[in-house]
């Protein structure tokens, strides 16, 4: 009685949240990360508790065929669901239908041959296989498509390895003890049932807060940069140093203040989209150039800033003449164009500066210095006027000052 009642619960669980996630489903337009996929599994599970209930008890009949499908089918749409959320290409209906053939003919095919308890303990030892398997995906998912989320992965993991674990058992108690084990009100049904239950009550929120996750985490991305170049803008640059010198270790940090010289002429020569993927072509530059750690950002039209972080002024010497003579030295390959296109890029240093509140100030002296260096002639890198009583010293290279 108790273990019909769980029963009960649990197809009302898993009913209620796949109507939940297609109504997610409905509101992500483009990627659905996987919701209505979870949907089609809650929605396969809990009708295939449905007919168990109505089957009464272990029988073969075409209610219980479809039952032990659908059983098995649910943690294969959970599979392909949970790939379409790590954005792992995956496709649904093909599989999903080619599984519950094969699963279908299989189990007429054990049922005549070997008879009712290795049809249930095919349905056992084949939900435990999958289970398995998806616990391994899980693992190698922390490794490698979901390093973000670590702690969240790991628990998916423990809960689904306790699903795994059970179907074994259940696996094991047919093999040895026939129908018997399948009674509703045993021990072993119980805690199966209790287990199933809670987890139909926890894991759906915690996929829904998986969502959350990553559509917050989306819209501060696209918040924090920008759409052309995808490098920081403003406010990503500024949340970034922010971020850094709140750190105990920081250390004051450069900027680079860098122009695309006569950029005008290129788009009036060329075109706005050719002077786009100039745009795009030199903050690939930038980005490919900058240490590990160093900040990277689009602060206007064809203007970009290097923020340098934990770095000297030798360093940062280095730093700067490896991305001017970067984007002199890769030319810019368009589509359509028939010449490869060079462009140079002048930049301004500033004075290091020891916190956020010294952004601005350190904008300026970068800005100033930037002036003088287009005024001097362009292509190269201009330092800020004498700091802490000693002017840096030029780096050796002809095109800088
Ligand atoms: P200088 O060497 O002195 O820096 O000269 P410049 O021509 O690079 O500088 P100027 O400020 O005169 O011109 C910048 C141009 O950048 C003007 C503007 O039309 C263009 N621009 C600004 N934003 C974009 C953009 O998003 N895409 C494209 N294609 N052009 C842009
Ligand atoms: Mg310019
Ligand atoms: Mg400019």
């Amino acid at each position: 009685m108790v273990a019909t009642i769980l029963v009960g619960m649990l197809c009302a669980h898993l009913l209620c949240f796949s109507v939940m996630f297609w109504l997610v489903s409905k509101r992500l337009h483009g990627n659905k990360m996987g919701m209505d996929i979870f949907a089609m599994g809650n929605l396969l599970l809990g009708f295939a508790y449905v007919l168990q209930l109505a089957e009464g008890g272990p029988a073969w009949s075409l209610v219980s065929a479809v039952n032990h499908t659908f059983t098995l089918a649910a943690p294969v749409a959970y599979w392909l669901g949970a790939m379409r959320f790590f954005g792992l290409p995956a496709p649904f209906w093909r599989p999903l239908l080619a599984v519950a053939v094969t699963y279908s003919a299989a189990q007429v095919l054990v049922q005549w041959s070997l008879g009712p308890v290795a049809r249930y303990a095919m349905l056992s030892g084949m939900s435990a296989l999958l289970f398995l398997a998806m616990v391994i995906t899980v693992v190698h998912g922390v490794r490698t498509f979901a390093k973000d989320l670590y702690a969240e992965m790991v628990f998916f993991a423990v809960l689904i390895s306790g699903i795994c674990v059970l179907n074994a058992l259940k696996f094991m108690k047919l093999v040895d003890g026939g129908l018997d084990a399948l009674q509703m009100d045993g021990s072993f049904q119980l805690v199966f049932y209790i287990y199933m239950s809670s987890l139909a009550t926890v894991l759906p929120p915690a996929i829904i807060w998986l969502v959350l996750r990553r559509l917050t985490d989306a819209l501060r991305n696209l918040a924090a940069r920008d759409p052309l170049t995808q490098l920081l803008n403003r406010r990503g640059l500024s949340e970034a140093l922010q971020m850094y010198f709140n750190s105990r270790k920081a250390v004051p940090a450069y900027l680079l203040l860098v122009d695309i010289d006569h950029f005008k002429r290129i788009n009036d020569t060329h075109g706005h989209q050719i002077g786009d993927a100039v745009l795009r072509h030199v903050a690939e530059v930038l980005r490919g150039a900058v240490r590990r750690g160093d900040l990277a950002g689009r602060i206007g039209g064809e203007e970009f800033l290097i923020v340098c972080l934990d770095s000297d002024l030798h360093g940062v010497r280095l730093l700067a003449e490896r991305l001017r003579s970067a984007v002199e030295r890769q030319a810019v390959h368009t589509t359509g164009g028939a010449h490869p296109l060079h462009c140079t890029v002048t930049m301004g240093v500033s004075n290091p500066f020891a916190g956020a509140h010294a952004f601005e100030g350190a904008m300026q002296e970068a800005d100033a210095a930037l002036y003088r260096g287009k005024a001097a002639g362009r292509n190269r890198i201009e330092w800020p006027q004498i700091a802490h009583g000693e002017p840096p010293t030029p780096i050796v290279g002809a095109s800088t000052t």
